[in-house]
């Protein structure tokens, strides 16, 4: 586990901590500066436990590398994923968004939750619970919005991440959390890992990875993960969404609709450990990211550098630019409604 003392300090007048859970299998370690989930030691089949997420070692090394834009473990909103040129409209009026990524707007903006402290409501030996008060305007977002998000690791060997929002005007919403896996541990290539997607088509992307608006089926595209395949085997293939996102970096459309609860999205083994984990999510979308934009310029918690596709995002959520997209499922949140949903990252134990 990482040295809590590394990260305690007060930004802001908030104090940072590192916080531990566990279920007395799976051990945690959460950060409340942007929420961010360290560390996540899983045990594989011999019984050696694997830290599964890629991350760094002190706050000082988080707040360093923010910079470069990987946002390991990290909680993402107020909108996560892009928005066109960082506009939109809503309820009439026109809203600008800071260019953190050109030309568009990326994971809710500069100072995303990603960034900030959060107030850690609760603690027990396997969960945290956490709230963010994201202020009317904030990142040029309107309505006072009051986000919960807790950690549970389970008696079913998963984290559970649970989102609750609500806000005082209407605004857009899309939250997610960013974790790095890598399931052989930290380091190596994560193109042998074995990837299964439950998603029958994929939203393509223009060249600046804005979605064209379509739906488009994966079946005979190297997009196709209906049935497992190594994350590797077509990523060299001349086909102009690999070329765009440079790997995989797409919005999976999931094929079970949010009417069904949670279901199973994606499986995924780490062809080293043996260790399998499956993602439960009520979103309509999945984010596939391979870890294209690494590129070995930092530290990780082993001492070694991160490098190009050592490791892979599965970010639950809605389609990106939905604000602009009126035909994607909507990710307008009104006054007085709240928003609910639950994304389980579960490791399948085999004895
Ligand atoms: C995006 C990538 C981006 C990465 C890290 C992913 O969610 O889709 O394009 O590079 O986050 O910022």
């Amino acid at each position: 586990m990482p040295d809590s003392a590394k990260f305690k300090e007060t930004i802001n007048g908030k104090q940072v901590h590192l916080y531990t859970i566990t279920n007395g299998t799976i051990k945690a370690a959460i950060t409340n500066y942007g929420g961010k989930l360290v560390s996540l030691f899983v045990p594989d089949s011999s019984a050696k436990l694997i830290d599964v997420v890629l991350g760094y070692n002190s706050l000082k090394d988080y707040r360093q590398y923010t910079k470069n834009g990987s946002y390991f473990g990290s909680l993402i909103g107020r909108y996560g994923n892009r928005i066109a040129k960082g506009k939109f409209t809503l309820d009439g009026k026109n809203y600008q968004l800071a260019i953190n990524n050109p030309p568009n707007a990326l994971h809710g903006g500069p100072k995303g939750f990603s960034t900030v402290v959060w107030d850690v409501v609760k603690t027990t030996p396997n969960s945290l619970e956490l709230h963010y008060l994201a202020k009317d305007g904030e990142e040029g977002y309107p309505g006072n919005l009051n986000v919960n998000v807790t950690y549970t690791l389970t008696d079913k060997n998963a984290l559970d991440i649970a989102y609750k929002a609500t806000t005082d005007k209407a605004t857009v919403l899309n939250l997610t959390n960013h974790s790095y896996f890598n399931l052989n541990g930290d380091g190596g290539t994560i193109n042998n890992h074995l990837l299964q997607l439950n998603a029958s088509k994929f939203t393509p992307v223009d060249s600046t990875l804005i979605p064209t608006g379509k739906l488009e089926p994966v079946a005979g595209t190297p997009f196709d993960f209906t049935k497992p395949e190594k994350i590797g085997s077509r990523i060299d293939d001349k086909n102009q969404q690999l070329i765009y996102g440079k790997g995989y970096d797409h919005n999976f459309v999931l094929d079970a609709s949010k009417e069904k609860g949670e279901h199973l999205a994606a499986t995924v083994v780490g062809d080293k450990s043996g260790i399998e984990m499956q993602v439960y999510t009520d979103q309509p979308g999945i984010q596939f990211y391979g870890g294209n934009f690494m590129e070995g310029g930092d530290k990780g918690k082993s001492g070694k550098p991160y490098e190009h596709r050592t490791a892979m995002c599965l970010e639950t959520q809605h389609f990106p630019d939905s604000p602009n997209q009126p035909q994607f499922p909507t990710t307008t949140l009104k006054a007085g409604e709240t928003f609910n949903s639950v994304t389980s990252y579960q490791f399948v134990m085999k004895k």
